[in-house]
């Protein structure tokens, strides 16, 4: 088998993508549309399609999402719209996502929707993290007529969609298409910008900044206590996918990258993030990628179909197996591993180890700013009313850094409550200014 990094799943082409449509029964009470997190009209614009009305298919996509291409090839389908179609039953469901796809992708391609640029006349917010949350809650606000500046710590915007899904799932420029549609709204990125450094967000407010979004997601990735886990041949799953983003896009040597050519890398962790690296190593020119995942099948946080895909290309799974310690040659290279498997004892040769066990948030915004409470693993803690505000006036906080989204999506949908909680916070204290102004 041939291993790169061109997309796997393939699009429909305009023919297919109409008579799939043409499937779709319409359902008075739509199943799928429960099925989705963020309540996309689903049957309304499969209608359009399925008549030709490609622009009025887009424009009932965004109104309710801001990154269609995205949630086209990265959601977890099976388990939300897809799942719950009613013709699922006879294993025939409409294949939504493959269809939301393509028409993000022909409106792109055509050049169809042109949104006209609200005027800026609410208030102004900054948006620390630009990854799904980041980017939805711009891309909400900003049609609504607020001025919004995103700070960016890397060099390109796009957080987890550009550095942490790997573009063989994700290609980078459908994350960019998407970013550019947010920028035309008005949208203002200022990359290279970390918050809690030369720049903190009491001097946010100082710029005349009325609400500041936190959505930075967890770069601390999560440790195990086993011996041997700081030898510098162990990756992290989300800096080794980061590496392999940056090298891709020209920004990093092969070198860097580390994992490579005729390795034996074992991953330790089952969620997606797992099975990206695994897949990811195999494109790497790993010889032999095997998942360690300390429960059963069942109990993988993976989707399936990532699952039954890493299968197909090659990677093995050890189910019930625990890492328990690693041992090195040197200081640059492994020898071996010792698992525990079923409870049996087993020593295997291995050059690389990527822990994909999850991570934490950074401390950085928090300890720069006073008033931010935390929980004790360092969530930011969000109230429900305005939704999203930390106990910090002004300040929301959405996506991971709350510990409350699990998927792309799942950030999508708390980043449009926390918007709507921006909204109604920063109207709210304006009426009150204009009130003391009289
Ligand atoms: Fe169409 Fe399936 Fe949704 Fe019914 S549940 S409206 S068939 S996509």
């Amino acid at each position: 088998m041939t291993y790169n990094f061109k997309e796997v799943n393939e699009s429909y082409t305009l023919p297919e993508a109409i008579r799939e449509a043409q499937r779709c029964l319409h359902c008075k009470v739509p199943a799928c549309k429960k099925g989705c997190p963020i309540s996309n009209d689903i049957p309304e614009w499969i209608a359009e399609l399925a008549k030709g009305n490609f622009g009025n298919a887009m424009g009932i996509i965004n109104s309710r999402s801001n990154l269609p291409s995205v949630c086209g090839r990265v959601c977890g389908h099976e388990l939300q719209c897809e799942g719950n179609c009613v013709l699922g039953k006879k294993g025939q469901h409409i294949n939504i996502g493959k269809l939301e796809r393509f028409v993000a992708d022909f409106d792109s391609d055509a050049g169809l929707t042109h949104e006209a640029i609200p005027e800026k006349n609410r208030g102004k917010i900054a948006v620390i993290g630009s990854g799904p949350s980041g980017l939805t809650i711009a891309g909400d606000l900003s049609r609504q007529g607020f001025a919004v500046e995103i700070f960016e710590m890397e060099s390109e915007p796009g957080g987890v969609l550009m550095y942490g899904i790997p573009e063989y799932r994700l290609p980078k420029e459908v994350v960019r298409r998407e970013i550019k549609k947010i920028e035309n709204l008005g949208v203002i990125f200022h990359l290279n910008t970390t918050i809690g450094e030369s720049c903190t967000i009491d001097s946010l407010f100082d710029k005349g900044f009325d609400a500041i979004f936190i959505g930075t997601g967890t770069g601390v990735p999560n440790r195990l206590d086993i011996p041997g886990l700081s030898h510098p041949a162990v990756r992290q799953a989300i800096r080794f996918l980061r590496r392999v983003s940056l090298y891709e896009s020209g920004f990093m040597s092969r070198d860097e990258v580390i994992v490579g050519n005729g390795d034996r890398v074992y991953v330790v962790g089952c969620g997606n993030t797992g099975i990206d690296a695994a897949r990811t190593a195999l494109r790497m020119g790993s010889k032999e990628v095997t998942v360690i995942y300390h429960k059963d099948i069942d109990q993988m946080s993976a989707l399936r179909a990532e699952y039954e895909d890493a299968v197909k290309e090659g990677v093995k799974f050890l189910w019930n197996t625990s890492i328990t310690s690693i041992e090195a040659l040197d200081d640059e290279r492994l020898k071996e591993l010792t698992l525990n498997i079923d409870g049996v004892e087993k020593t295997v040769p291995v050059d690389h180890v990527v822990m994909a066990i999850g991570s934490a948030p950074a401390s950085r915004i928090v300890s720069s700013t006073d008033g931010i409470e935390v929980d004790d693993r360092g969530y930011v803690l969000t109230r429900e009313n305005p939704y999203g505000m930390s106990s910090r006036k002004g300040v929301f906080a959405g996506g991971d850094v709350t510990n409350r989204p699990a998927t792309v999506v799942h950030a999508m949908r708390d980043a449009k409550l926390v918007a709507e909680g921006i909204a109604r916070y920063v109207d709210a204290i304006k009426l009150m200014e204009s009130i003391n102004c009289m």
